[in-house]
């Protein structure tokens, strides 16, 4: 503490002092649980990526600082990757933006276009780094709750419509959806753009786990809607996609304007990152579709293998329809704090999860709600599993 006892860490940012995940996985490590509390795969992506990354090494390219708005072959895979999956076209070198991850992608896109005392509507509970995001831009966050419905949680479009005001300047999408996850339908998709369209608002959204849909869930990015292509900003990246969560490559795709305002925050961020890892970005974007099915796949008998252990151990599940995560609810277990369960977990179970209710503002909402991880190996899963059962 300084002599004036003034907090070094400023107003703006207080509540964000720590987070739960430290906390979970430290206990992880102390207690020998199985770490299903934070998102990271536990097998790397593809080796000949991971090969593309040594050569470009080897080589000699990007071992110095590449080009601020990213390397040409990965700005135009990404934009190849727009037309081949979704028939969205981008100019490589006025409407793609490479960034260190999503998150960069994310708090450059936020500090870029909100002013101060601007009102942010996202999709509760969120991903925590918008709400710390929204708050360095100094831009108000206005959540809309997604609520448990027929098993799943579920958008209310009129609440949705209802948090719009004077001061919002935009809307900030997540789908599929980080924790509960829930894929936007293409009615619910069209609602939203109507509303964007209708109120002027730009639209922020994070489709990092577009390639993780299942059950026949589709994912359909925001800007393929009328009047959406020109006030839309899509992020994307290849962590969760290529299972490279280390390497921290990001995008943004949007109209040349909207690029050019989150390049300049991104410019004094990073001004740039992950040299050698954007050539082999570049070539895991290019990967046939075999690849994105089989992981697809992979990532769907994991889900069914853990949703179908927290059943039996008496959670009530909600299967994800995209993502990585399951969400439950903890109360059929004579619980109803999901902090304090997550906390005694390790101990009691050796398995660790994290309380959905880091993930709310109205805290209380999120309370009965716990996520599990499931881009882990089948066998750890399964023991997983088993260990919850034994509980
Ligand atoms: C993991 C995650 C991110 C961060 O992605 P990086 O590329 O690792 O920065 C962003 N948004 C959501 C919803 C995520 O789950």
């Amino acid at each position: 503490m300084t002599s004036s006892a003034r907090p070094f860490l400023n107003r703006r940012l207080a509540e964000f002092g720590t987070t739960i995940f430290a906390e979970m996985s430290a206990l992880a490590v102390a207690t020998g649980a199985i770490n299903l509390g934070q998102g990271f795969p536990d097998t790397d992506g593809p080796e000949e990526v991971r090969e593309a990354a040594v050569r470009a090494l080897r080589d000699g390219r990007g071992n110095q600082y590449p080009p601020g708005p990213g390397v040409p072959e990965l700005r135009t895979a990404i934009a190849g990757h727009q037309l081949r999956h979704y028939g969205l076209s981008y100019d490589p070198d006025t409407e793609v933006l490479v960034t260190a991850g999503a998150t960069e992608a994310i708090a450059a896109s936020l500090l870029a276009l909100l002013e101060p005392g601007d009102e942010v509507v996202a999709l509760e509970p969120y991903y925590d780094s918008y709400a710390a995001s929204i708050a360095m831009a100094g831009g108000t966050r206005v959540p809309v709750t997604l609520r448990p419905h027929d098993g799943g949680f579920r958008l209310d479009l009129d609440e949705l419509r209802a948090a719009v005001t004077g001061r919002t300047r935009l809307l900030l999408v997540n789908t599929p959806h980080n924790p509960t996850g829930t894929v936007l339908t293409r009615a619910e998709l069209a609602a939203i753009a109507e509303l964007a369209v209708e109120r002027d608002l730009l639209v922020v959204t994070d489709e990092v786990y577009e390639h993780l849909v299942f059950d026949g869930a589709e994912h359909v990015p925001l800007a393929t809607f009328p009047g959406m292509r020109e006030r839309t900003v899509t992020i994307g990246s290849a962590g969760k996609t290529f299972s490279f969560t280390g390497w921290k490559v990001g995008w943004v795709t949007a109209a040349p304007e909207l690029v050019r305002a989150v390049r300049s925050v991104k410019q004094f961020l990073t001004y740039v990152s992950s040299g050698p890892f954007q050539y082999a970005v570049a070539e895991a974007l290019a990967l046939p579709d075999s690849y994105f099915e089989d992981f697809r796949r992979s990532m769907l008998a994991r889900r069914d293998i853990l949703a179908a252990g927290l059943a039996e151990a008496g959670f009530e599940v909600f299967r994800p329809a995209g993502t990585y995560f399951v969400t439950t609810d903890i109360r059929p277990l004579g619980e109803k704090d999901g902090f304090a369960f997550c906390r005694a977990l390790p101990e009691r179970a050796g398995v660790v999860a994290v309380p959905n209710a880091v993930f709310y503002d109205d805290r209380e909402a999120g309370a009965p709600f716990v996520r599990f991880a499931f881009c882990k190996r089948e066998e750890v899963l399964r023991e997983a599993a088993q260990r919850l059962r034994a509980m």
